[in-house]
């Protein structure tokens, strides 16, 4: 299957579906100067699982160096993007190199910004393998977290194509499956009743989430992420509606360094907390806490600080004249966005977090 996804800046193909990894060579070569050679980013988990048949598919049609970064949202870094840079340089990359993002959100980000931005930004491909990545590999945001906060640093910067193979879904580990199903739900909750309705009542187990009804899911959440993009590329408006659950999200990332939650873990709690804002989407938030324990996400630890999370909170990238902006829904497929004084929000989040 192929979804076409239109922005303002370009018009690009996600070639979805098993084995669409087997789709690498005729993408490339329809590109257009055709590159001198590719630069292989991926982790060493990725690496592990998948690099030799990648390697194996571009066979001798084209060159191109690798390399591998260690795994970990903590290594969307200063540190591995100056290396991708350096080691871009002195492998010779030219302005008609292309980079190859084999890997999750965490590659996608780095090495689309190592792209964007190497001799004032080279086209890339992402090669997504996790569940989260039908989200972060669309749409053309690009960055590494600064040690102040989550995605600081980055540019918008579209790829030449997706190419999203369901094959390599197969490795995942439950907890990865659980932190890219939570992008999926917060597509349905903020653009598809339908979706969510349906998700409810089929997923049981995260290991339900295979085969054909997975495949569906991602499609959908796909399209629904084409739509608000292909509106609001450069997220002057309804894009930050797909910062559902992201604002508590990311700064209980932040909080816990990028270890032992996953983002999409971080968010599902987030979307949770969100819904006990608005008094009409309270029920939904309580169903939606106990569907996500019965699938296994973890409670926070005790030991968040909730100012200490409200002051990640201030620093967001939405944040405005200190307010904290927050993406509420009125209902089902209704955000809105709410602006809350910190010390207000700060009295609702420490309820909700005695609460859990
Ligand atoms: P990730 O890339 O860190 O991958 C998660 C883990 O799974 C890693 O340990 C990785 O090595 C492993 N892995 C990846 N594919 C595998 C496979 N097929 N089999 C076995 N193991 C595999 O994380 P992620 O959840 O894919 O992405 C999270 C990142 O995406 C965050 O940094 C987040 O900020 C970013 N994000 C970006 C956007 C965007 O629009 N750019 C949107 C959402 C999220
Ligand atoms: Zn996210």
């Amino acid at each position: 299957n192929t979804i076409q996804i239109t922005t303002p800046s370009k018009n690009y193909s996600v070639f979805i579906g098993e084995n669409a990894i087997l789709k690498l060579n005729s993408v490339l070569e329809n590109l257009n100067p055709s590159p001198k050679n590719l630069l292989i980013i991926t982790d060493e988990n990725v690496g592990r699982l998948y690099l030799d048949k990648v390697k194996d598919i571009i066979g001798e049609s084209f060159s191109y160096e690798t390399i591998q970064i260690q795994a970990g949202d903590n290594q969307k870094s200063f540190e591995n993007y100056y290396a991708c840079q350096s080691f871009a340089l002195a492998k010779g990359l030219d302005r008609t190199s292309v980079v190859l993002a084999l890997g999750g959100g965490m590659i996608g980000d780095l090495a689309g910004f190592v792209a964007g931005t190497y001799m004032r930004g080279i086209r890339f491909i992402q090669l997504p393998t996790t569940i989260l990545a039908h989200d972060s590999a669309v749409g053309g945001k690009t960055g590494i977290n600064h040690p102040e906060g989550k995605n600081m640093i980055g540019v918008f910067h579209q790829p030449e194509a997706v190419i999203y193979s369901t094959d390599f879904l197969a490795t995942l580990p439950q907890h990865e499956k659980r932190s890219g199903f939570a992008e999926v739900i917060k597509h349905a909750l903020i653009a598809d009743k339908k979706l969510h309705d349906s998700l409810r009542q089929n997923v049981r187990n995260i290991d339900d989430l295979s085969g054909d009804s997975l495949l569906q899911a991602l499609n959908r959440g796909i399209e629904i992420k084409n739509e608000i993009v292909s509106q609001d590329e450069t997220e002057k408006g309804i894009r930050a509606f797909l910062n559902f659950g992201h604002t508590l999200g990311h700064a209980i990332e932040g909080e816990l360094q990028y270890k032992g939650i996953t983002h999409g873990e971080a968010v599902a709690h987030g979307m949770v907390f969100a819904l006990s804002l608005n008094e009409n989407t309270e029920q939904i938030g309580n169903e939606l806490r106990n569907w996500l324990k019965s699938l296994g996400y973890p409670p926070l630890p005790k030991t968040l600080s909730v100012s200490s999370l409200i002051n990640r909170m201030k620093k967001d990238k939405k944040a405005e004249k200190g307010l904290i902006q927050m993406v509420l829904l009125k209902e089902l497929e209704k955000p809105y966005l709410s602006s809350y004084q910190a010390e207000n929000l700060e009295i609702k989040l420490s309820a909700f977090l005695n609460g859990n």
